[in-house]
């Protein structure tokens, strides 16, 4: 009785134990599998396989096709031959049979198959067969022998994203033994309702049939429970986070009168989509608990302009307002055009960064805090301690996807609850950034200001690389600019990728001696990447080569030419955000892909950078063709990975997620009750890096 009480504690508690418990895992597979992120059993079986091979077909040897991937069950018919090709080079044959025809099993360099096999014994073999002139032949099978229990032919075997020295084999039998010790013992965290009404497998099962599915439909059941529940936890989570902000106190602000007059004033005519945001952005600021709201528009959509009105309807109410952007010449090409703007208002407005000197800072942070200052416009200068403010109303973020959404909620923490406006030109599918920003309520300006010159794209390669050339010195002696975007920074010996520090000097040293190229990496000294940029934005600089760094909102309108190098290499958005650096002016702008691939997804893609400029269709293709993973870097706002669920091809249990996540806290909002007590468990610990964010903890 006590042992078998002994052994429940130990298998419910082994979820989280060290994988070094697990047998067959030594010290060094320890460390392996930690390079993996693998800690516990948990993790590990977790860690779901990328692919899986089928292994369950089998053939008599008479039913064979040439090139078939299959399993045959058959008879050593002969000892092992072994043929010495060449030093280095050795060939094993061994004739098969069944009661239907023979076969040769052939193996290149495997000298510990010499004794391997013995006449007469029964051996299921799994490979690749080829017949030539009717002689049939199974190459390089995998094979074990037919009485025992079938691990690695005749199943659906997993396969696993690996770093080299792990192999699959061992991996699955270290996934084999994780589950030989706790399935049946795992408590299933779905509430039971749930499970019922989406039709969902449960817990133990679809973690078994997951790594070793028993059929494809078993796989399939399996799958679709953890998609649905990546997206039910990430929903459950935003939602919450929702919650507990809708239920804090915020200030309510009053319609501002000037406003309309201010707005009439203006050098431009607002778009329609931009008078919108504005509209939407001021029944916030009117309500009892504060804004919390995303901006979305693509690159020169005039985002700027609604986050300015933002401010103004804060400062005439009579709180601060403050602007946080990811780049000093950001804060300074703001600060400047805020200036202009707002000459006549009587507003007082400074600049906050980590350059200003002590004496200055000093000068400023008291104005900050006393109230002589209304709007704050800075870097992460802003969020660092001893800045505080007098009463901050509104705090606005611009290029959201430079920021970790820590950084955004210690500004807003330098305040009483104040309103929140986030803008990104990053734009994401509609339903999609009910994922990603499930938190906010969003905005689109979905609408270019008019008269915008098309820049034109043009895909080539090193074939023309001279010509190319050629009109990159034309338009620079006509006094344009040019950006020269490579993937790189350091030459890598593994992949031919042209390095901005190489290529610059290439540059400048053989192709245009005469030009003023400068160089601008990820590495440099943020003093020193503002002291380029600002020469390039001068005029100083005639061409400037430079990783992604100048992806975020920089304004030279001078800029006709974008080149990018490897231009494959490079997300769709992202080459459409560097796209966006040109066009600026009143000058006619070009974008050059360099693309060096021959795969035909690259050709894809680059087709539609030359043929689409809208923003939402570019990163509509984008998820289609690279995949969600990359294109979200949850990771980066402190959100749980989506290891399974594909959120372009499983929209449809996306919107069920989404409904089941709405009823649950519909029912139970603070997830207190006890059927909810295991989820709640999970949430938490999927969300640890924004638990304290959501409504229940
Ligand atoms: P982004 O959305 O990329 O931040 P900006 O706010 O920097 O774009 O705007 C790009 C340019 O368009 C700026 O020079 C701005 O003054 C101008 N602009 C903004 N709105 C309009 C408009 N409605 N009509 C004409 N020009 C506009
Ligand atoms: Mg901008």
């Amino acid at each position: 009785m006590t042992e078998q009480c002994l052994e429940v504690i130990t298998i419910s508690e082994s979820l989280t134990k060290d994988i070094s418990f697990v047998k067959g895992v030594g010290e060094a597979r320890v460390k392996l599998l930690n390079k993996l992120g693998i800690q516990t059993i948990e993790d590990i079986l977790y860690y779901f396989p990328r692919n899986y091979e089928d292994r369950t077909k089998m053939k008599k040897i008479i039913e064979l096709i040439d090139g078939e991937i299959v399993c045959i069950k058959a008879i050593v018919f002969s000892r092992m031959a072994v043929k010495k090709i060449r030093k280095g080079l050795s060939i094993y044959k061994l004739v098969l049979r069944d009661d239907t025809g023979t076969i040769t099993a052939t193996w290149y360099n495997q000298k510990y198959l010499s004794h391997t096999f013995s006449i007469g014994e029964t051996y299921v073999f799994y490979g690749k067969i080829s017949i030539k002139y009717g002689k049939k032949e199974i190459l390089n099978p995998i094979f074990e022998k037919n009485n025992s229990s079938g691990k690695y032919t005749q199943k659906i075997v997993p396969v696993y994203s690996l770093t080299s020295s792990l192999t699959q084999k061992v991996f699955q039998s270290i996934v084999g033994n994780c589950l030989a010790l706790v399935t049946g013992s795992i408590k299933e965290y779905l509430p039971h309702w749930i499970r019922k009404k989406y039709n969902l497998a449960e817990i133990n099962y679809s973690l078994k049939n997951i790594h070793f599915p028993t059929s494809y439909k078993s796989f399939m059941e399996a799958r679709r429970r953890f998609v649905f529940e990546e997206f039910l936890f990430l929903q459950l989570g935003l939602f919450s986070m929702r919650n507990k902000y809708q239920q804090l106190q915020g200030i309510k602000f009053r319609p501002v009168k000037e406003l309309q007059t201010f707005i009439d004033r203006l050098s431009f005519k607002l778009t329609e989509a931009q008078n919108r945001v504005i509209r939407e952005i001021q029944g916030d600021l009117q309500k009892e608990k504060p804004m919390n709201r995303l901006v979305q528009g693509d690159v020169g959509s005039g985002k700027t302009i609604v986050a300015a009105l933002a401010m103004y309807i804060s400062v005439k109410n009579g709180y601060q307002a403050a602007l946080m952007v990811p780049t000093e010449i950001l804060a300074e090409q703001h600060f400047k055009s805020f200036s202009k703007l707002f000459q006549n208002e009587n507003i007082h407005i400074c600049m906050l960064t980590g350059s200003i000197s002590k004496k200055q800072r000093k000068i400023l942070l008291d104005g900050i805090k006393q109230g002589n200052i209304d709007m704050i416009i800075g870097t992460h200068a802003l969020i660092q301690e001893g800045v505080e403010f007098f009463n901050l109303g509104l705090v606005v973020t611009d290029e959201q996807h430079r920021f970790g959404v820590k950084q955004r909620a210690i500004l807003a923490a330098k305040g009483k609850n104040p309103h929140i406006l986030v803008m990104t030109a990053t734009p994401i599918p509609r339903t999609l950034a009910l994922i990603l920003y499930g938190d906010l309520d969003i905005s689109i300006i979905d609408q270019l200001p008019p008269g915008r010159k098309k820049v034109n794209t043009y895909v080539v390669d090193d074939t023309i690389r001279n010509r190319i050339y050629e009109f990159i010195r034309k338009q620079v002696l006509e006094g344009r600019q040019i950006y020269v975007v490579c993937p790189l920074v350091e030459e890598s010996e593994d992949m031919e990728m042209t390095s901005a520090v190489k290529f610059a000097n290439t540059l400048k040293e053989v192709v245009f001696p005469n030009f003023n190229v400068g160089l601008l990496h990820g590495k440099m000294k943020p003093d020193e990447k503002e002291s380029v940029m600002r020469s390039f934005v001068k005029g100083n600089i005639n061409i400037l080569v430079s990783t992604t760094v100048i992806e975020v909102g920089v304004n030279v309108p001078n800029a006709t030419i974008m080149v990018i190098e490897n231009a494959e290499r490079f997300g769709l958005s992202q080459l459409h955000q560097l796209r966006g650096r040109v066009g600026r002016g009143e000058y006619q702008s070009y974008c050059i892909l360099f693309n060096t691939s021959s795969s035909t997804v690259a050709h894809e893609r680059m087709k539609i950078m030359q043929e689409t400029s809208d923003g939402f269709k570019i990163a509509e293709k984008d998820l289609e063709l690279r995949g969600p993973g990359e294109f979200f870097g949850t990771r980066q706002h402190g959100l749980p990975d989506l290891k399974i669920a594909n959120l372009f091809a499983d929209l449809d249990l996306l919107k069920l997620a989404q409904e089941a996540a709405y009823d649950l806290l519909a029912q139970d909002s603070n997830l207190v009750e006890k059927e909810n007590e295991v989820l709640k468990e999970r949430l938490l610990s999927l969300f640890w890096n924004r638990a304290d964010e959501m409504a229940f903890n």
